[in-house]
C-alpha cells in the first residue's frame, strides 16, 4: 500500500525517532499499513510550522473567496477519490463499504458547506452610541488550532474541523487516532494537491498521550478541538489551561429514545435497531437508552428481539454485511467488561451478550448485537459509555417520568421521541437537556446545523455557522471621525 507519512511544514516526512506503528483490518487482524509513529517532537516542529505560517499572515490574509474556492476544490478531490477513501476507510475500521460511501459524501457535503460560508461573513456595523464614531464588528482567525479526532468516524470528525479552520484562514496541527489514521493521510495529500499553502495544514501520527499532549499543552498553540471520550477531555481541558486556549469539545454519550405507545410501531423498532447498531454501536450519538412506555415494551422487545438475531456480522467488504466487528482487541474487552456489569447488576439479557461462534468471524473482534431489559438509572450500564452494539430498556408511565429518565445522565448529546402526537413530543423535547433532538427520527445530523452537547457531553458547537464562530475571535473596531482632546487630566 503506498501511503506517504505526515505532513509537516508542506513535505511528507517520517517520526523523527524512525519509529513505526502497523495499522491492522479489525475483520481479520492483516496488517493494512505502516506509518510513522510520531510524539512530542514531531509536534514541535509542525506546531512551529503551523505558527510560523500563520504569523506571517499570508493564509489569515488571502481573501476569503480564495480560501473558500480550495477548501472547495477539496470537496471535488475527496468526490474523484470516493471509493479509494471509502474502501480505505473500512480496512481500517471494518465498517461496511456501503456506510464508508455514505460517509464520504456527508464529508464532501462539509467541505462544500464551509467553502461556501467562507466568505459571507463580512462583520457587521454597529449603530454608535458615540457621536462621530464608526463602530465594526469582525471576525478574525483564531490562529494555530490543534485538532485531535477519534477513530469511529476518522475521516467525518477530521472534515468536521479542517473545513472550518482552513475557511476561516487558521493554520492547522491533526492528529488522527493513532489507530485509524488512513483515509487522513489520504485527505492531507488532496488538501496538498488542492493548494493549501506549505505550514498551513499540518499532519502528525501517533500516541494520544505523546502527539495530542503536546498539542492541548504547547502554549504556540491557540485553540485545541478535540473529539473523543470524556476522561481524555478533561485531561486536554487542563493542559490546555496553561495558555487559556480556546477550547472546542466533543465528548461521548449515552443517548436515550424515548417510544411511547402512540408511535408508529414498525418504523419505532426499525429506527431503534439503526440508531443503535450502526457500525456496531461505535457512534458517540447510539440511542444506546431505550424508554418504552410500558403499554408496549413487551411487544417491542420482543419485535427488536426477532429483528437482532436475523442480523448478519461480516466483513466490511461482503454486500450482505449488517454489521462489522468492533474496533480493536481492547474495545471488545471493554464492551465484554460492560455486559458482566450488566448481568451482575441484575438487568435481563434478552439477547446477544457475547461474541459469535460463527468460525468466520473468530480472527474479527466481534461481539453480537445484545439487549437488557430491566433496567433502571442506577445501573452502571444504563449511566456509562459501552461504545459497542448494546442497546438498554428501561420502562415508563407517564411523560414526565420518561423525559425525566432521558435526563437522567451526567451526559447531554442528543436524544429521540417517538410519538404521533405532536404537541406531547415538543413539551418533551423542550424539557430534554441535549444538544440535538429528534422527533420521529434517529442519528440524522447535516452540515447545515450544528452539533455538540449538553452537560460533560463537551463544549462548543460543530457545523453550521457555529463550527465557522468556533474558529473565529470577535473584534471590536471602533473609529473616532473627530478626535479632541477631553481635558480631564
Ligand atoms: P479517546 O479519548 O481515547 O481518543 C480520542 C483521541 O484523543 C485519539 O486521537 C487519541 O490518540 C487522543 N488522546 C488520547 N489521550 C490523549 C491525551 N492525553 N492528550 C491528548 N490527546 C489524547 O477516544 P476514542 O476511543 O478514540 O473515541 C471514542 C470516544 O469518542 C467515545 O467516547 C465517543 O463518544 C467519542 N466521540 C464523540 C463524538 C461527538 O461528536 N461528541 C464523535 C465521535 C466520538
Amino acid at each position: 500500500m503506498s501511503l506517504k507519512q505526515q505532513y509537516i511544514n508542506g513535505k511528507w516526512v517520517a517520526a523523527i525517532s524512525g519509529k513505526t506503528r502497523d495499522i491492522s483490518n479489525p475483520f481479520n487482524q492483516e496488517v493494512i499499513a505502516t506509518v510513522p509513529e510520531g510524539d512530542e517532537s514531531d509536534a514541535k516542529a509542525a506546531i512551529a510550522a503551523a505558527r510560523e505560517a500563520f504569523d506571517n499572515g499570508e493564509w489569515s490574509s488571502t481573501p476569503a473567496t480564495e480560501r473558500g474556492a480550495i477548501v472547495r476544490k477539496i470537496a471535488e478531490l475527496i468526490e474523484r477519490d470516493k471509493e479509494e477513501l471509502a474502501r480505505l476507510e473500512s480496512l481500517d475500521t471494518g465498517k461496511t463499504v456501503e456506510e464508508s460511501r455514505g460517509d464520504m459524501d456527508d464529508i464532501a457535503g462539509v467541505f462544500r458547506y464551509y467553502a461556501e460560508l467562507a466568505d459571507k461573513d463580512g462583520g457587521e456595523l454597529i449603530d454608535s452610541p458615540v457621536p462621530n464614531g464608526i463602530s465594526r464588528v469582525v471576525r478574525e482567525p483564531v490562529g494555530v488550532c490543534g485538532q485531535i479526532t477519534p477513530w469511529n468516524y476518522p475521516l467525518l470528525q477530521a472534515s468536521w474541523k479542517l473545513a472550518p479552520a482552513l475557511a476561516t484562514g487558521n493554520t492547522l496541527i491533526m492528529k488522527p487516532s493513532e489507530i485509524t489514521p488512513l483515509t487522513t493521510i489520504k485527505v492531507f495529500e488532496l488538501m496538498e494537491e488542492a493548494g493549501v499553502p506549505a505550514g498551513v495544514a499540518n499532519l502528525v501520527l501517533g500516541a494520544g498521550h505523546k502527539v495530542g499532549a503536546e498539542l492541548a499543552s504547547n502554549v504556540d498553540v491557540d485553540l485545541i478541538s478535540f473529539t473523543g471520550g470524556i476522561v481524555t477531555g478533561k485531561k486536554i481541558m487542563q493542559a490546555a489551561s496553561v495558555n487559556v486556549k480556546k477550547l472546542a469539545l466533543e465528548l461521548g454519550g449515552k443517548n436515550p429514545n424515548i417510544i411511547f405507545a402512540d408511535a408508529d410501531f414498525d418504523t419505532a423498532v426499525d429506527q431503534a435497531l439503526n440508531g443503535v447498531f450502526f457500525h456496531a454501536g461505535q457512534i458517540c450519538s447510539a440511542g444506546t437508552r431505550l424508554i418504552v412506555e410500558e403499554r408496549i415494551h413487551d411487544e417491542f422487545v420482543s419485535a427488536l428481539v426477532e429483528r437482532v438475531k436475523k442480523f448478519k456480522l461480516g466483513s466490511g467488504f461482503d454486500e450482505e454485511t449488517q454489521m462489522g466487528p468492533l474496533i480493536s482487541a481492547e474495545h471488545l474487552e471493554k464492551v465484554e467488561k460492560y455486559v458482566e456489569t450488566g448481568v451482575k447488576e441484575g438487568a435481563t439479557l434478552a439477547v446477544g451478550g457475547r461474541c459469535p461462534e460463527d468460525p468466520e468471524l473468530q480472527k474479527g473482534f466481534f461481539y453480537l448485537p445484545t439487549i437488557f431489559t430491566d433496567c433502571t438509572t442506577d445501573m452502571a450500564i444504563v449511566q456509562e459509555e459501552a461504545f459497542g452494539p448494546v442497546i438498554t430498556v428501561e420502562k415508563f408511565r407517564a411523560e414526565e417520568e420518561a423525559v425525566k429518565l432521558a435526563n437522567d445522565s451526567i451526559y447531554g448529546l442528543a436524544g429521540g421521541v417517538w410519538t404521533n402526537d405532536i404537541a406531547k413530543a415538543e413539551r418533551c423535547v423542550a424539557k430534554m437537556r441535549m444538544g440535538t433532538v429528534w422527533i420521529n427520527e434517529f442519528n440524522l445530523y447535516f452540515p447545515h446545523a450544528p452539533w455538540g452537547g449538553f452537560k460533560q457531553s463537551g463544549i462548543g458547537r460543530e457545523l453550521g455557522k457555529l463550527g465557522i464562530e468556533e474558529y473565529t475571535e470577535t473584534k471590536h473596531i471602533f473609529q473616532n471621525l473627530k478626535p479632541e482632546p477631553i481635558n480631564w487630566f
